[in-house]
């Protein structure tokens, strides 16, 4: 897939001001990199999508929940790469649609709401898994994902210390962990129980927590959970920085590197690079007026 045809053009935002407790902070907006196929999405399709091109396929197609990122950028992606997508809804179809899935009907998605319970054990018709269509795990979970996810960091330099990132399947940290092998790698999970998250990543990317870790102590309560203090933290941190994040990931990061800054965990020398991973469509989820942008 070619939306970019002269690589990544994610830019990075230094904010090093606001914290002089480490040397140097870093933000990579890929929130910026497009308008809908935002942030890590784009990253984790790529290698998916040249697949099915390679393989005459005609639909991709995947599954997300109705708010999901994923869902969004997929059907973005798909159509910008002369496919039709198929998106496979985790629960009942809801009476009005979300915004989410608006918008990825308007790129041409079409939908199949099958129940939690098949969602979640990946029972989905068997057509789908065969030509002329072409599946792509929720989330880009996966091999491909991981692999693309690592091509994030084809622009930026490396000369950072740390990098640290929002989970959620762990693909883009599995991605990140195979291409940096110098610097010390921090995956913030969004979701409370995933017992088995570790070893998937390990699985995604054949290396074990050496020059990584994953942190559980900021999830908020679990996926797409919040607290009035992660809001709070949000507007804050937009107000000071100009960056704005989401509540299911990157508010959630943000907040993690702000309090371990804080309790100075990070050596006064730290470079630290954080990853914006976009997502900022997730907020029209969230009652009117709790954001201020
Ligand atoms: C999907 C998503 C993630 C999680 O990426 P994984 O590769 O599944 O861990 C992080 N941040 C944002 C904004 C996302 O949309």
């Amino acid at each position: 897939m070619q939306v970019f045809p002269n690589g990544s053009p994610a830019r990075i935002h230094d904010i090093s001001a606001h914290y002089p407790q480490v040397q140097r902070v870093h933000v990579l907006r890929l929130d910026e990199i497009h308008p809908v196929i935002s942030g890590n999405k784009w990253y984790k399709l790529r290698y998916y999508l040249d697949d099915a091109k390679g393989l005459d396929a005609t639909s991709i197609v995947t599954m997300g929940g109705p708010w999901s990122n994923h869902i969004v950028a997929t059907a973005a992606a798909a159509k910008a790469s002369g496919f039709k997508s198929i998106g496979i809804i985790r629960g009942e179809e809801p009476a009005t649609w979300s915004t989410t899935l608006q918008q990825a009907r308007d790129f041409g998605m079409e939908f199949h709401f099958i129940s939690r319970h098949d969602f979640d054990n990946d029972i989905i018709p068997e057509t789908y898994r065969a030509h002329p269509y072409y599946f792509i795990p929720a989330g880009g979970r996966g091999r491909k994902g991981a692999e693309g996810a690592a091509t994030i960091m084809d622009a930026p330099a490396r000369d950072y210390t740390h990098i640290a990132c929002a989970v959620g399947t762990g693909t883009m940290l599995a991605g990140l962990i195979r291409r940096c092998r110098t610097q010390q790698l921090m995956g913030f999970s969004a979701l409370k129980d995933h017992p088995e998250l570790e070893e998937q990543i390990t699985g995604l990317c054949g290396l074990g927590a050496a020059n990584w870790s994953l942190n559980r102590d900021f999830h908020f309560g679990g996926y797409a959970r919040y607290k009035p203090e992660l809001i709070r933290f949000m507007n804050e941190w937009y107000d000071k920085t100009g960056i704005p994040s989401d509540f299911v990931y990157t508010g959630k990061l943000f907040f993690a590197f702000h309090a371990l800054t804080e309790g100075n965990y990070f050596p006064s020398d730290a470079k630290v690079l954080l990853i914006h991973s976009g997502g900022l469509q997730g907020n029209r989820s969230l009652p009117k007026g709790l954001l201020s942008y």
